[in-house]
């Protein structure tokens, strides 16, 4: 508990698009009755308060009342529950797999094991729970294919599988050479490598968010919308949650707010802000089947650094999505995080490019959502300022519709101050968080020079010109999402996993 008293300030709360630009949010709401959760308007007391309505601050309060029916939880949400990222992202639950080299190298054999399994088995939790509370999130598994002729890329795939086998388990993928990868990628140059997953998981990522929030109204939880915190006033023998028009006075406080959060001095060093942007078409599938895009892995990505994921809903809407767009100056939430131009006339380049059946296709949907990017590349749970009373879970880097389904029990058992699983699988979340981000405005400055030229390179090699050397140069700087076991120490910039241009177009 602080000394002194504390204040903690939310930026003002700007407002989002109205109806919202993710397709999935508008598909969800559409299923749904008119009626939304309330402003809170009164003076409320509570045993926990939530600032947050996204999977975090949702999944927090079900394990909350599953373990504990007689609490009070109020959770106040700014706009509306999966109005953020949770409403908004692409709906694949990732493993670590990716990660397992770099889990590895810091944690060991047995601190990687645990984390990996951990990833693994959040995706049974999150289907036994749609399954127990009646949530159709529509959860599928689609086969996914990665191609690259760039040998760093497969020589990072190879290490993972090493580094699975060196913990005793395995990994998702079959790695693919010659004519076996021709089967599913027929256009793939000769000495390109394929990274083949028979079964990623995929949902529709609003209707697990509106879903879970569905789920604790019937528990009992008092959900506010539209309900922007302003402060948090942390005293010695009081905590109070203040909002335009009300305010809750609480034992606990969960801070669920993402990046919206980020600037708050105890993650700024942690965590940087970007934005991942997505374009999606209408349902096209007699062009689909005519095209024989079936016969193939319905996931597409490439393995560039800025990452293109998409992939062909059963529906017939083909989605692709690019993370590392946006990059936020001192961590604000911009406009170009709900919607960016400038950003979707990049995307919708790659999407001509990985997609080039669908020649002409419109792409009438494009919308972004902002993504808190820890140094390290995972999630990050502790108490603000040593304040036991205080909890948070940010730095889900691209991997958070798993990691905030285990980020429900990890914050539910720091509330309750029980030791289990979950706090041990934070303690080693922790031990991971050791890469710190420059200072504003270097950060920033930096941050773009190097995404420009990762930019400019990626482009180069996607339509088969040569990169400049210096661009060649600066983006090796470049963080990736996918780190390889050449993966630094902290603080030093991670190998580049990049495939060149030549394997990115599929089918
Ligand atoms: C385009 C995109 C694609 C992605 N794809 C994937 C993917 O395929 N797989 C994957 O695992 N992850 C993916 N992610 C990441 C994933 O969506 C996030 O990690 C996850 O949704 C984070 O959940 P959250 O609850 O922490 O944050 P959010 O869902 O962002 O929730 C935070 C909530 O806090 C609210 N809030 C903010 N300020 C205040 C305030 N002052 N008072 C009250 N409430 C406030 C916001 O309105 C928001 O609803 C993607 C993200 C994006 C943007």
């Amino acid at each position: 508990m602080p000394k002194k008293a504390r204040v903690v300030q939310f930026r003002p709360w700007r407002g989002l698009q109205a109806p919202p630009s993710s397709l999935w949010l508008q598909e969800a709401l559409r299923a749904e009755s008119a009626q939304r959760c309330d402003p809170l308007r009164t003076a409320e007391r509570a045993d926990v308060c939530i600032i947050g309505g996204g999977y975090t601050g949702l999944w927090t309060a079900l394990r909350l009342v599953e373990s504990d029916p007689g609490l009070r939880i109020v959770l106040l949400e700014a706009d509306i529950c999966g109005s953020g990222a949770s409403g908004r992202n692409s709906g694949a639950i990732g493993s670590m797999a990716p990660m397992l080299p770099r889990l590895q190298a810091r944690l060991g054999n047995q601190g990687a094991a645990a984390v990996y399994e951990a990833g693994m088995a959040a995706e049974r939790d999150i289907a036994a729970a749609c399954g127990t509370y009646g949530i159709d999130a529509n959860l599928q598994q689609t086969d996914h294919i990665w191609v690259t002729s760039e040998q760093s890329v497969a020589s990072g795939w190879r290490q993972t599988c090493e580094s699975a086998d060196d913990i005793g388990s395995s990994v998702p993928y079959r790695i693919l050479q010659g004519g076996d990868l021709h089967k599913y990628a027929p256009r793939a140059p000769a000495d390109s490598v394929g990274l083949y997953t028979p079964a990623t998981t995929y949902l529709q990522p609003a209707r697990l968010a509106r879903g879970l929030s569905k789920a604790i109204l019937k528990a009992g939880v008092a959900v506010h919308e539209r309900t922007p915190v302003t402060e948090l006033i942390l005293e010695q023998n009081l905590l109070r949650v203040l909002t335009p028009s009300g305010s809750v006075q609480c034992d606990k406080v969960v801070l669920a707010a993402n990046a919206w959060m980020a600037h708050l001095s105890e993650f700024r060093k942690l965590v940087m802000v970007l934005s991942s942007d997505m374009v999606a078409t209408n349902p096209i599938d007699a062009r689909i089947q005519n095209l024989g895009l079936r016969r193939f892995p319905r996931g597409r990505r490439n393995s560039r650094l800025m990452v293109n994921y998409g992939r062909v809903r059963d529906d017939g809407v083909v989605y692709m999505g690019r993370a590392g767009g946006t990059i936020a100056y001192d961590a604000h939430i911009t406009p170009s995080f709900d919607r960016s131009w400038t950003q979707t006339r990049e995307l919708v380049e790659d999407f001509r490019y990985l997609f080039p059946e669908l020649e002409g296709a419109e792409l009438p949907h494009w919308w972004a959502g902002p993504v808190d990017r820890s140094g390290s590349g995972f999630p990050f749970f502790g108490h603000l300022d040593g304040d036991d009373r205080v909890l948070f879970g940010i730095g889900y880097t691209g991997h958070g519709v798993m990691a905030t389904s285990q980020g429900g029990h990890i914050l539910a058992a720091m509330c309750l101050g029980r030791q289990s699983q979950w706090t041990e699988l934070a303690r080693l979340y922790g031990a991971l968080q050791t890469d710190r981000f420059p200072p504003e405005p270097i950060r920033y400055l930096g941050a773009r020079v190097v995404r420009n030229s990762l930019a400019r390179k990626e482009h180069a090699e996607r339509d088969n010109r040569n990169p400049t050397a210096i661009d060649r140069l600066i983006s090796k700087l470049a963080l990736s999402t996918l780190p390889t076991r050449a993966s630094g120490p902290a603080g030093v910039p991670l190998t580049v996993a990049r495939d060149g241009d030549r394997g990115t177009r599929l089918g």
